[in-house]
């Protein structure tokens, strides 16, 4: 028998979270505990950009180190844990039961959107995860239905994660340090995006880019926002919140749960 797992979404910040201290790294290391075992792991990760959803099926997923210029121990760092093919299969199955179509991809790793809140939640590297990507040209819409669609692996204990960030202005995130303040625009976003969460306000944050304040500005892309979405669609109505800050003054580091 395995429980029912929440859908959830976190902000992974920079790769360097893993060693940087603040409470965000201290909240993603309780955060497994909280949560228990998932059986699996599927993984949204902003870092996975492609034309059609794409999933992750090698048995064996290599560490990825997709960023450059931060702290040379991050390099040596790696999240072994096993792939799940047969997972794979059925994230495919579920999705063209719904009209989505996808593929897989048998030699992509984990992304660092992947790895570095999991290596904090599951240090142990013993739960097979598997990757999806995100389509940035398509809209929220789209990726709330590819949450739908794979909600019914909660119940088998399979754990869906979006990994993204709540905002994400790289260019304010440059030369700033990690404990500054929040910007003004970006806690206000960040403000209405977890009063819109916990509302279910489905439709309103579907149309973040018209209704959010200042959303172009706190999403000059949007590939770090719609692992939401997909989160949001699997689970049930209303979302948690589970974690608020900030690192950099720019990057908020919410997170929720959607039960
Ligand atoms: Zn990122």
């Amino acid at each position: 028998m395995s429980t029912t797992m929440p859908a959830i979404f976190v902000s992974h910040g920079a790769p360097s979270l893993i060693i940087d201290e603040c409470p965000t790294r201290d909240f993603l290391k309780l955060l497994g505990q909280q949560l228990g075992r998932p059986r699996a792991i599927v993984s949204v990760s902003a870092h996975w950009t492609t034309a059609e959803p794409r999933v992750s099926i090698s048995p064996r997923p290599e560490t990825m180190y997709d960023f450059g210029g931060f702290a040379e121990e991050l390099y040596s760092l790696a999240y072994q844990a096993p792939g799940d093919p047969v997972l794979g299969q059925k994230v495919l199955s579920l999705l063209k039961e719904q009209g989505i179509p996808g593929g897989k991809d048998s030699s992509r790793g984990l992304d660092h959107g992947t790895w570095v809140p999991l290596m904090l939640m599951y240090p142990e590297t013993d739960i097979p995860v598997i990757q999806l990507s995100v389509q940035p040209h398509l809209d929220p819409g789209h990726h709330l239905a590819i949450g739908r669609a794979l909600a019914p692996l909660r119940e088998q204990g399979v754990l869906i994660m979006g990994s993204g960030a709540v905002t994400h202005n790289l260019a304010d995130f440059f030369g700033r340090d990690l404990g500054a303040p929040p910007l003004p625009y970006a806690s206000a976003f960040a403000e209405w995006v977890a009063e819109s969460v916990t509302a279910n306000r489905v439709e309103a944050l579907t149309d973040y880019r018209r209704l959010g304040p200042a959303a172009p500005r706190n999403h000059p892309t949007p590939e770090h926002f719609l692992p939401l979405f997909v989160a949001m669609g699997a689970g049930r109505a209303g979302g948690r919140v589970l974690h608020d800050g900030f690192t950099y003054g720019a990057i908020s580091m919410a997170a929720f749960a959607w039960d």
